[in-house]
């Protein structure tokens, strides 16, 4: 087996962030397996409050750089269990999710195809219910095997104990800094049923009912592709801010004065905004401030055109947050993870 930790000094930030930002951490603590789990220097690490627990840095902006962080790398994949059509499958939090979503997909596991390419690691995925082209994490998810951060101890945390709900858990909120995850358990299905309620993705599958989970798999993809920067290029976290959630008092109000308001009712009786048509009608959409900017192609993408800080990042974020709040008293939250 492999070492299961290793320290490394003075490491370069900017390889550990899509946003590409630049900086040093002073101590990294790379866990490659959980067989060293009740090893002292780990414990150190997770149990002062200022280090960093890190995936592949796809949802965070470090205006700093943390002092110390332990990165999961540890990668596994295995069947729990098989009963009827579906598999349930445990996965190492540190497994790449784009290379997990393929497998999946080429495997006959079904039901991650929508969430194609959202870069990061499956540890990460639950803390905010990554979510995409009509599909969440949440449809597909099991348990979260998680490692008190405190304690050592190990938990299994049925999905549903999570609070799981758009971009949000409670690991974001009330059980922040407290887990570390060191796996999640999906439950796929060998039925190839495609999901296409997102009318981008049934508008590239002209197919409707006949298209197969690969070809749901393929147009994701595809539309991404077209639609977002690619993280190895241009730097970013992808949407740097949530879709707001209003009253549908206010979504109406702001519909008499702007009558192409984009706007989705939700179940529970508020409405979903989308933050990027708000931010581009703030005439924001390929603004530039130094190497910061937004995305010409997306709005919503805030992103790094080479030699931004952190801060100037973060500088220019809350200048969009000042307009939207001024032309439309709407406020946005950033749904990326800001690092002080
Ligand atoms: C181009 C682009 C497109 C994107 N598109 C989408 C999209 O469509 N939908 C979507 O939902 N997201 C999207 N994202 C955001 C991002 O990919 C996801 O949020 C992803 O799950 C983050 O994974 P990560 O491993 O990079 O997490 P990191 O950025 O490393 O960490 C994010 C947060 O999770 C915590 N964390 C990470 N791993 C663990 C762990 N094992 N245990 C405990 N805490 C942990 C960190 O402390 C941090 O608070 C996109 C990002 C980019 C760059």
């Amino acid at each position: 087996m492999k070492s299961a930790l290793s320290l490394e000094r003075d490491v370069p930030l900017q390889p550990l962030n899509t946003f590409g930002v630049s900086g040093q951490i002073d101590q990294l603590l790379r866990v490659q397996s959980f067989a060293g789990f009740d090893r002292p220097e780990l414990y150190d690490f997770l149990r002062d409050p200022a280090c960093l627990v890190l995936g592949g840095g796809s949802n965070l902006l470090f205006v700093q750089p943390p002092r110390r962080a332990v990165r999961i790398e540890h990668r596994y994949q295995s069947v729990e269990r098989e009963e009827g059509r579906f598999v349930w499958l445990r996965v190492g939090g540190g497994c790449p999710w784009p290379e997990l979503v393929e497998e999946c997909t080429q495997r006959g596991w079904f039901g991650l195809e929508n969430l194609a390419l959202i870069p990061g690691t499956a540890g990460a995925a639950p803390i905010q219910n990554i979510g995409a082209y009509g599909v969440e994490l949440v449809e597909v998810l099991e348990a979260v095997v998680v490692r008190e951060r405190a304690t050592g101890a190990e938990v299994r945390l049925p999905a549903s104990a999570c609070g799981l709900g758009y971009r949000s858990s409670r690991f974001k909120t009330e059980w922040r800094g407290r887990y570390l995850i060191e796996s999640i358990v999906l439950r796929l299905s060998r039925e190839p049923r495609v999901k296409l309620n997102y009318a981008a993705l049934a508008q590239a599958l002209p197919d409707g009912e006949m298209a197969t989970p690969r070809d749901a798999f393929e147009a994701v993809c595809r539309i991404r592709r077209s639609k977002l920067p690619d993280p190895a290029e241009v730097g970013s976290a992808g949407s740097f801010f949530q879709n707001p959630l209003v009253p549908a008092s206010t979504a109406e109000a702001l519909r008499r004065d702007w009558p192409d308001l984009v706007a989705y009712p939700q179940p529970d009786g508020r409405v979903k905004l989308a933050a990027g048509w708000l931010i581009d009608r703030c005439g924001l959409r390929g603004l530039r401030r130094g190497d910061a900017g937004t995305w010409p192609a997306q709005a919503l993408v805030v992103v790094n055109y080479g030699g931004a800080t952190g801060a100037q990042i973060w500088q220019l974020a809350q200048e969009i947050q000042a307009a939207v709040a001024a032309r439309f008293g709407v406020c946005l939250e950033p749904e990326v993870q800001v690092w002080h």
